[in-house]
């Protein structure tokens, strides 16, 4: 059967005159203002960790938690764009599986320990310490030279460009020449 454009239109208005005449609202006149979740909400700009791409969030806060998540439209990389891994980025904020403590496994241990994050920290100072003490080259001549090729560091998406300067200054001043980017790797 073929339905005109007149005989639908005719269908549609019979139809809302039946729900009317039962008493039915068929195109409600009032619909329930919706509040919005982010009212009220302070917004915090901040960068989305997933890949090395780096975009640009703004997080909604409210009450001390992160109520919505969208792009930042005056970062310069995604100008508001978010793709569907960071816009699905709330889930990850709450999940119980988040680590929010440090763990720590001992050499030739088999289980975690959650540490201090405090603790934590002493350790890679004190480890780094040790391996570059240890671990200084020597020019042809015997010199020891302040270069260390038993340490790397690996950057980050999450850090920006002045937290990456300090973290270039910091590896160069111990003496690392390893130095790499997760974006590369
Ligand atoms: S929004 Fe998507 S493309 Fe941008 S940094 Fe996050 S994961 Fe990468």
């Amino acid at each position: 059967m073929t339905v005109t454009r007149r005989d639908f239109l005719k269908g549609v208005g019979a139809g809302a005159g039946l729900a009317g005449a039962a008493g039915i609202e068929a195109f409600p006149s009032e619909v329930a203002a919706r509040e919005l979740k982010t009212k009220g909400a302070k917004e915090v700009p901040s960068l989305c960790y997933y890949c090395a791409v780096g975009c640009g969030i703004v997080a909604s806060v409210a009450d001390g938690k992160v109520v919505a998540i969208q792009g930042d439209p005056e970062h310069p990389i995604n100008r508001g764009t978010l793709c569907s891994k960071a816009q699905a980025y709330i889930q990850a904020l709450d999940h119980p599986k988040r680590l929010t403590r440090a763990l720590y496994r001992a050499p030739g241990a088999t289980e975690w320990q959650e540490k201090p994050l405090d603790w934590a920290m002493a350790e890679i100072a004190q480890r780094i310490k040790a391996t570059r003490d240890a671990a200084f080259t020597e020019t042809e001549d015997g010199v020891t030279v302040n270069r260390t090729e038993a340490i790397a560091a690996l950057g980050s998406a999450v850090i920006a460009n002045e937290e990456c300067y300090l973290l270039t200054k910091l590896m160069r001043g111990l003496g690392v020449v390893w130095l790499e980017h997760q974006a590369r790797v």
